[in-house]
């Protein structure tokens, strides 16, 4: 991109000049959860968080933030991509969440924040395990504690699966290599065909004398509480990722991560779609017919009131801008929606009665058989 063409870094975020460390990184996190290729379905998404994660990578570094405010964007020639990235816990932007490989998308390989999906034989497997939580928990993020039991290195051997002192021996078989080659003469000419030794299970190593704590196993389980934080508006079915929580890798290598599904607790009073909620609400008709102001919960804990206008027909729907779910993937909210039932009442009094008669009579209604038994309205029905 020619430096003409780029946004300011301030713009980009939608921020003040003056805007502190805090309200920058807000301002990122929710762009960048806004405009992540794997949530965001619209065709530019990539370009756009590329472009607010280089403004946010400038504007949180103290000394890049002093250039670009002298020089503007001539003051950060020079500085590749990944530059760029280093300095950026990604991991922290977004909480937990499984993204993805964020390195990927700027189109380098990673540093250490992304260890854990450079997956290989040493790295061990992955943890699923589940939480539930309740609408108002998901509506506001959380903080839960998971107790896991994982693989977890030896203390003893440290992995190594040899009695501490003891060295392992040399595969004799491979010679140390973990692996066979085997050189076959055919028409074609040398074919070359290597295959791990079965003799050492392709370690290289022999272990003569096994550690006693794990059995010459070089890792033990252990159970373990996991400290998850929930991010707000997480949805039912959501994966959170937690880096090096899962089982512990052979010999010291890496350990998996920890995946852990979120389930959401039936509502009594709402369902929810999306970032939108649902809800019913019971009116009688005196409130239908003459249009009343009625208040009702919200999930955020508050109140809120809205005006039933007169007439109301039961099965109306009313849409309460902003009064739905939280996001993870922008800073609104959804919508809440409200279905009015009108009620029929089940008992009247006998001046409610009288009251609806007369109001009836006012409207033209002839109630014919309100004081026949069901015997008699049997017989009108039959006529
Ligand atoms: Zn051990
Ligand atoms: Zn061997």
């Amino acid at each position: 991109m020619k430096l003409a063409d780029k946004r300011d870094y301030y713009e980009v975020l939608g921020v003040d000049k003056s805007a502190d460390e805090k309200t920058i990184k807000k301002a990122y996190r929710k762009l960048a959860r806004q405009y992540h290729p794997d949530v965001c379905d619209e065709p530019d998404a990539e370009e756009k968080f590329k472009e607010v994660s280089e403004a946010y990578a400038v504007l949180s570094d103290d000394e890049k933030r002093q250039r670009y405010d002298q020089f503007g964007h001539a003051g950060m020639d020079g500085y590749t991509a990944e530059d760029f990235y280093q300095n950026v816990n990604f991991e922290d932007i977004f909480q937990g969440f499984d993204i993805g490989n964020i390195f990927d998308l700027f189109g380098f390989g990673g540093g250490s924040r992304s260890r854990t999906r450079q997956a290989g034989p040493e790295r061990g497997s992955d943890i699923y395990t589940e939480v539930p939580i309740t609408l108002e928990e998901a509506f506001n993020g959380c903080e839960k504690e998971i107790k896991i039991t994982r693989s977890e290195l030896c203390d003893t051997c440290h992995g190594s699966k040899s009695k501490p002192g003891v060295e392992p021996k040399t595969c004799p078989t491979c010679g140390g290599a973990g692996q066979i080659k085997e050189v076959s003469n055919t028409f074609l000419g040398q074919m070359v065909n290597i295959r791990p030794c079965r003799e050492c299970g392709g370690s290289g190593k022999i272990i003569t004398e096994p550690c006693e704590e794990c059995r010459g196993r070089g890792s033990k389980r252990k159970s373990k509480t996991i400290k998850l934080e929930i991010p707000e508006g997480v949805d039912e079915g959501n994966h959170l990722r937690v880096s090096g929580e899962g089982n512990c890798g052979e010999s010291a290598g890496l350990e998996g991560d920890l995946i852990v599904t979120v389930h959401i607790k039936r509502n009594k009073r709402f369902t929810r779609q999306g970032e939108h909620l649902y809800m019913d609400q019971q009116i009688s008709f005196p409130q239908a017919a003459l249009g009343d102001v009625i208040s009702i919960p919200t999930i955020d804990g508050n109140e809120v009131e809205f005006k039933i206008p007169s007439g109301t027909q039961s099965e109306t729907v009313f849409k309460l801008r902003g009064q739905g779910m939280t996001s993870v993937r922008h800073s609104g909210r959804g919508n809440l929606y409200v279905t009015v039932k009108v009620v029929v009442p089940k008992k009247l009094s006998s001046k409610q009665k009288s009251l609806l008669k007369e109001f009836a009579e006012i409207s033209g209604d002839e109630i014919k058989h309100s004081e026949k038994g069901l015997f008699g309205r049997m017989k009108d029905a039959m006529k």
